[in-house]
């Protein structure tokens, strides 16, 4: 067989890709007839496909590149780390610089007491990790009973068996038996959608309050943690209310219900702080983290474990979990050297400072655009519903999500990467963007967002449900 390269027609590409290759969170046969987008070279905030666009990538691949594309930095830092010492294990014993000093950087840049790191390859397999983590560690403290772990519905914590329990995704359930058992969801603070007559202030407190009736009705002995992300990524990029957060830390103080803030989205840098517990004042025991960490050039992850919880496991004898990439050196080598980046290009400070405020006015404005209700941006990560009818916060006749893909499908034609999930429609731009890439941005969703609302109404399908 020949080589595969980038030189090869388009279509011999995604023959071969549909022939060999199963996709992720994709229906095959549609793609197969179809064909996928083959995505050649990226630096910065662009991407190239096979055909020679120029894509700006208004997702940051998921939610990972916040350095951008193509940093000469990182692939400098991963080929020396592989000459050295490629691979060892963090078991039995054993460490590696890379490893200690990743763990040392992300305890001095975590909030609070947050001082410990436990590696994985990935969110999911940090999100397992906790599952097993908070069920031993009250174990150790003579509760073994508390084991009953409360997410929420349309909460995202990874593919995994135990990821995908903790999530509230009911396609995802459906499929293979999930949740698995000692997982319970509440509702999520999602006003637009879910909020009804009520203010947003009140409904965030209910949806806080269902945390607390939760608890009560499966008994406090058995809880054993709230699990949820700061704000919700793959669900929509739902900011939920203000009164929401404050309620939710006081009902896990008050039962003493370990709070584990998945920052796989929202830390390092992408709601403006180094994490979005900082954004949303709340103070986790435990964070999940991932994507970011590594600005996706390498796949690793972990969770952050603060010092009263890593004590009591570390007193309790041997932790019987790992990876054997757990602390994988050259993946730790190269999210240290992002996490200097990070640091000394003071990109946090350009994602507060100029990039938000930036794209906030800029976002803002395609509120008034006649398919759009409400436009949020935290940081750099945001979110347009699609409404038929903004006054009445109105869901489309057409069946969830029809609209939505529409529109992805006029993003991608007119080379923006901007993804829908239902009808809404979500950006987490790297957070390196510039200013003028911000007005390329805008100008593509808008344009994207035009021949949508033409083709629907076209079509009929602009009607409320
Ligand atoms: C992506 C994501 C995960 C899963 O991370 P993987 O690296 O895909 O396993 C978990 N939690 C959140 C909030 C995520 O966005």
């Amino acid at each position: 067989m020949t080589a595969i390269t980038n030189h090869m027609p388009t279509a011999e590409l995604q023959a071969l890709d549909a022939a060999h290759h199963l996709h992720p969170f994709t229906d095959t046969a549609a793609l197969a007839r179809k064909g996928a987008r083959v995505i050649t070279q990226g630096e910065g905030v662009w991407l190239t496909d096979s055909e020679g666009h120029r894509i700006l990538d208004g997702m940051a691949g998921l939610w990972c590149v916040n350095l951008g594309y193509g940093r000469e930095e990182l692939a400098e830092t991963a080929a020396r780390q592989m000459r050295e010492l490629c691979y060892y294990n963090t078991f039995f014993q054993t460490t590696h610089v890379p490893a200690i000093a990743l763990a040392a950087k992300i305890a001095e840049l975590a909030p609070g007491d947050l001082n410990h790191v436990f590696y994985a390859g990935s969110g999911s397999e940090a999100n397992d990790t906790n599952i097993r983590l908070v069920r031993h560690y009250w174990a150790a403290r003579g509760k073994p009973d508390k084991t009953v772990i409360i997410g929420r519905r349309n909460g995202y914590h990874g593919s995994t068996m135990g990821g995908a329990s903790l999530g509230g995704m009911s396609a995802m359930h459906r499929q293979g038996g999930l949740p698995i058992p000692g997982i319970a969801h509440i509702g999520q603070p999602d006003w637009w959608s879910e909020g009804g007559e009520m203010t947003p202030g009140d409904f965030g407190l209910m949806r806080a309050r269902e945390l607390e009736a939760k608890i009560l009705e499966l008994g406090e002995d058995r809880v054993a943690a709230f699990i949820a992300e700061p704000v919700q990524g793959a669900g929509g990029v739902i900011v939920a209310p203000e009164t929401y957060w404050p309620e939710v830390q006081r009902i896990c103080d008050k039962y003493e219900i370990l709070l584990i803030a998945d920052e796989v989205i929202t830390g390092f840098g992408r709601t403006g702080n180094w994490f979005g517990s900082q954004t949303m004042g709340i103070r986790p025991h435990i964070m999940t983290i991932a994507k970011g960490l590594s600005s996706g050039y390498v796949p690793i992850g972990g969770s952050i474990v603060c010092d009263e919880v890593a004590a009591t496991v570390a007193a309790a004898g041997e932790f019987a979990h790992g990876y054997t990439y757990s602390g994988h050196p050259v993946a730790a080598a190269v999210a240290l050297e992002n996490l200097r980046i990070l640091q000394e290009d003071g990109v946090i400070d350009h994602v507060r400072d100029v990039a938000h405020p930036y794209l906030a006015e800029r976002w803002q404005a395609l509120a008034d655009h006649p398919l759009v209700g409400e436009a949020k941006l935290v940081g750099l990560m945001g979110s347009i519903a699609l409404t038929p009818d903004k006054a009445k916060r109105a869901r489309f006749a057409s069946e969830a999500g029809t609209v939505g893909l529409r529109a992805r499908e006029r993003c991608f034609a007119n080379d923006l990467v901007m993804r829908h999930v239902g009808d809404r429609m979500i950006i987490a731009p790297p957070l390196v963007i510039r200013p003028e890439e911000i007005d390329v941005l805008i100008d593509r969703a808008r344009k994207s967002l035009d021949e949508t609302y033409a083709a629907i109404k076209a079509d009929g399908l602009l009607r409320a449900a």
